[in-house]
């Protein structure tokens, strides 16, 4: 595992939340994007080297939804950056951990995704994603 990639934000509003961090970090996100198959809308914001992504859910079945539902807006995920993430999901099977999709799915800003099951983290999501190439 590399670099944090970016941490993942649930809010309730993508549009509120656009104008929000705009504010904050003095300029616009560079990208907007619907993931369908996850049921979220996602924005992304650069801030120096750091990268913040928004999501909101496009339907009530969505994670983000019930995330919100649960624990209400805040810190969603953290995600890394790997190398080889079909490498990375089998070690950190025989280290222990439940990857909830062992095979990686396409997920938003051009990236290849998995995910932890928070319960073996500490109660934080991980977000495996690999550059597609
Ligand atoms: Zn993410």
């Amino acid at each position: 595992m590399r670099k944090i990639e970016h941490i993942g934000i649930a809010v309730k509003s993508l549009n509120e939340s656009n104008l929000l961090f705009e504010k904050l970090f003095g300029k616009p996100p560079y990208k907007q994007e619907v993931v369908e198959s996850e049921g979220v809308k996602t924005s992304f914001f650069m801030n120096g080297p750091n990268k913040i992504e928004l999501l909101e859910a496009t339907n009530l079945e969505s994670p983000i939804a019930k995330f919100i539902e649960k624990k209400g807006e805040g810190i969603h995920h953290i995600a890394f950056d790997v190398e080889d993430i079909y490498k990375e999901i089998n070690r950190l099977k025989d280290e222990g951990f439940v990857v909830l999709n062992e095979i990686p799915k396409k997920g938003a800003d051009n990236k290849l995704v998995a995910f932890l099951h928070p319960k073996g983290t500490n109660g934080v999501l991980i977000e495996l994603c690999q550059e597609i190439a």
